[in-house]
């Protein structure tokens, strides 16, 4: 006979892999808070940190045979026959030197910066030792990068160390050592084993991937390269099949949702109407891009169901009249639209754009931004919450706790990749009864073969085409030495009236040998610009004083902006028509895209040059070539993997560590197909066989939060 309590689940302890790193005992909160910085909260974090590469310490060579070891590092094993420790000051702090004879001959093995040596290693001891052997007249030194110590007799047993993506402060030997310590956790505890496997039981015996402890302990600690494969093999997998799982399910749950009310405008003569009145109001003729992008919109705004849009296009090519359109069609549905910006500077720019058409359409808009007196913020908001306005362009301030609306039907979201996923459902939950239709905007292209299959939770609109008559920026890669006349043609431009950007990859000097905005704001006021008004521009100062500069420059005093990359999305100023980029090398192709949309945006001709002497400039080319996002894009992705691809990473909740979108496409195929299977079956992921995913997705979600803001 059946009893209540023989149903009812055994009382469970918490699984292991669920227990932040700190349950592991003896981690600080240095150690704590570098780990953070990695993304890594929880032991499930941990065990799902992989290594990058293994340094192979399998095979040893025989000192004699050193002269004839190929570059690189080498493996020696021996006994120590001296051995001295000496304490230094400054920042290497010790110098450790030990002689290692192995019968053939004898090797000079020097550590430094390793205190704690002094104590741990002496002369009589065997020693196993990796590094970079270089030949002296006093024979073959070793700068040691990695070392063991072995019993008396002992022979070496060889292994494959893992190394770890690290963070400042964080050697590799620590992590090594806490991700054993959770692997070892996670395999003994039995609360885990049911949540281990993200990958139902029917999906891994269909590709025939062998169990998931295995996997974890053989990219961890494999006993060959082979295995370590076969795990990766697995785990790319795994993957792409959580992406394509956790997007399915959210955007079920999204089409589950009630979308606001916008009956009055569904019919395809209501539809036909509003976008009639928007083009009478405009002062151009709607691009063929441009008009198939609103009627995707308009589309998805008379459904039952929530728009989740995503409109992408490069810059310039004219998102905004898109956006006004929709924002038009809501006003026309008595809703609300609310339109977010990533910086106060473009809020403003937005909302003279947006509000010099909608105006005229009869439309009552207004500005909300942190910068607002007491008395006019108070009054916007009372007039959204009274519905007296019908449309606001603002900042972060848009999901400030006292905002409230009366109806909100619409939320546009611009430049996307600056906001996280967090903020964009805070706006969201402001509408009340429904879910808003949502527009995203972003000109970080995806290549289009993956735009559709990364962002399997959005609909996605292309705008892949520009306005006519716009002049292409022309782009040149230049050497270092060329930089007297770069800056010679900046100031020949400055006379015409025009205004430069001159971007710098660091804010100040380093140790590193790149350009530092600082350093050169000083040094070009002072020769190549001076007696030009020159300000300078990174993220360190206040929201305040960049705002500041930014407003100067849009009003054209300011005529040379020197800057790090903080005007990559925050700046539309038609007049700067030079882009001057130093050690462009050190950025993304992607990001030197954006970079020169900052230009190009008026009537003259614009000019973007990038400064390079580093050695793989040659990819710059690229840039030089085409103007073309996507195809932009396309090489970045081929030149960098996929980790970075814009969105991409906020989007799936947890990046890629493993995956590659291009090189494995094909598997990222397969898996987004068993992943829609498996959600379409059981939608609520109740099977038992579905314990692993559900708990899995549940943790990413939990520590989503924390992430985004992190
Ligand atoms: P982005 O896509 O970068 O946000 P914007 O919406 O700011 O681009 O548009 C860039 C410029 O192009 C604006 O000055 C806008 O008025 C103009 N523009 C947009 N669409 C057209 C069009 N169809 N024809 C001519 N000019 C256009
Ligand atoms: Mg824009």
């Amino acid at each position: 006979m059946k009893t209540a309590a023989a149903d009812a689940p055994a009382p469970q302890s918490q699984p292991a892999l669920s227990l932040p790193v700190s349950a592991l005992g003896a981690v600080s909160k240095t150690i704590l808070a570098q780990l953070e910085r990695l993304g890594i909260f929880t032991v499930r974090d941990l065990v799902r940190h992989y290594p990058t590469r293994y340094d192979d310490l399998t095979s040893v060579t025989r000192i004699a045979d050193l002269g004839s070891a190929p570059d690189g590092e080498v493996n020696v094993s021996g006994v120590i026959t001296q051995f001295r420790h000496v304490r230094l000051r400054g920042r290497i702090r010790s110098k450790s030197t030990a002689l290692v004879e192995d019968g053939s001959g004898q090797l000079q093995a020097i550590w430094f910066g390793r205190p704690y040596l002094g104590g741990q290693l002496a002369a009589g001891m065997r020693v196993f030792v990796r590094g970079r052997v270089e030949r002296t007249l006093s024979g073959p030194v070793m700068t040691v990068s990695v070392h063991r110590t072995m019993p008396r007799d002992g022979a070496f047993e060889g292994e494959l160390v893992p190394v770890y993506p690290l963070t400042a402060g964080l050697p590799n030997r620590t992590l090594r050592r806490l991700i054993a310590k959770a692997l070892a956790l996670v395999l003994r505890d039995d609360a885990s084993a049911g949540e281990l496997d993200p990958l139902p039981a029917s999906v891994s015996a269909r590709r025939r991937f062998r169990e998931s402890r295995f996997a974890l302990r053989a990219i961890h600690a494999p006993s060959s390269e082979a295995q370590a494969d076969e795990a990766r093999r697995r785990l790319i997998f795994e993957e792409f099949f959580l992406l394509a799982a956790s997007t399915a399910l959210r955007r079920a749950a999204l089409q589950a949702e009630t979308a606001p009310d916008f009956r009055s405008v569904a019919t395809a003569e209501a539809r036909a109407q509003v976008l009639q009145t928007f083009e009478r109001l405009l002062p151009f003729t709607l691009t063929g891009a441009q008009r198939r992008a609103v009627d995707d919109l308009y589309g998805d705004m008379t459904r039952t169901s929530p728009m989740n849009r995503l409109l992408q296009g490069d810059v310039g090519s004219g998102k905004t009249a898109v956006a006004a359109a929709a924002m038009l069609l809501a006003s026309h549905a008595q809703c609300q639209s609310a339109f977010m910006a990533p910086t106060e500077v473009l809020a403003m720019q937005q909302f003279q754009k947006l509000s010099a058409l909608l105006s005229a359409a009869g439309l009552r808009i207004a500005l909300l931004v942190g910068g607002l007196a007491r008395s006019t913020r108070l009054d916007i908001i009372d007039r959204l919450r009274h519905g007296d306005l019908d449309a606001v362009v603002g900042t972060h301030a848009l999901i400030t706790a006292d905002v409230a609306f009366a109806n909100l039907g619409l939320v546009i979201i611009d430049e996307q990749h600056r906001f996280g996923v967090l903020q964009r459902a805070a706006l969201r939950a402001k509408a009340h009864g429904h879910t808003p239709h949502t527009l995203v905007m972003t000109a970080t292209p995806i290549p289009r073969t993956l735009a559709q299959s990364v962002y399997a939770d959005l609909d996605v609109s292309i705008i892949d085409e520009l306005p006519p008559g716009r002049r292409p920026v022309k782009t040149f890669v230049r050497p270092e030495q060329k930089k007297d006349q770069i800056f010679s043609f900046v100031r020949e431009q400055v006379a015409k009236g025009r205004q430069a950007y001159v971007v710098c990859p660091a804010i100040e000097e380093s140790e590193r040998a790149i350009h530092s905005a600082q350093e050169q704001a000083k040094r070009l006021r002072a020769e190549a610009f001076a007696g030009l008004r020159v300000a300078l521009l990174h993220g360190q100062m206040t929201g305040n004083e960049k705002d500041e500069v930014m407003r100067l420059f849009a009003d054209g005093f300011i005529q040379v902006l020197i800057s790090t990359t903080v005007i990559e999305v925050g700046m539309d100023v038609p007049n700067a028509t030079v882009m001057v980029v130093l050690d462009a090398h050190v950025f993304g192709l992607a990001q030197l895209h954006q970079l020169r949309g900052r230009v190009g945006r008026g009537e003259a001709q614009s000019y973007c040059i990038l400064v390079s002497s580093g050695e793989d400039r040659r990819r710059l080319d690229v840039l030089a070539k085409t103007n073309d996002g996507f195809e932009v894009a396309e090489a970045d992705l081929r030149l960098r993997g996929a980790g970075d691809v814009g969105g991409i990473r906020q989007h799936g909740g947890d990046d890629f560590k493993l995956a590659h979108l291009l090189r494995d496409f094909a598997v990222f195929v397969e898996a987004k197909k068993a992943a829609l299977a498996v959600v379409a079956a059981d939608p609520g992921l109740r099977a038992p066989e579905h314990r692993g995913l559900a708990t899995y997705l549940a943790d990413i979600d939990r520590f989503s939060a924390i992430r985004a803001s992190s």
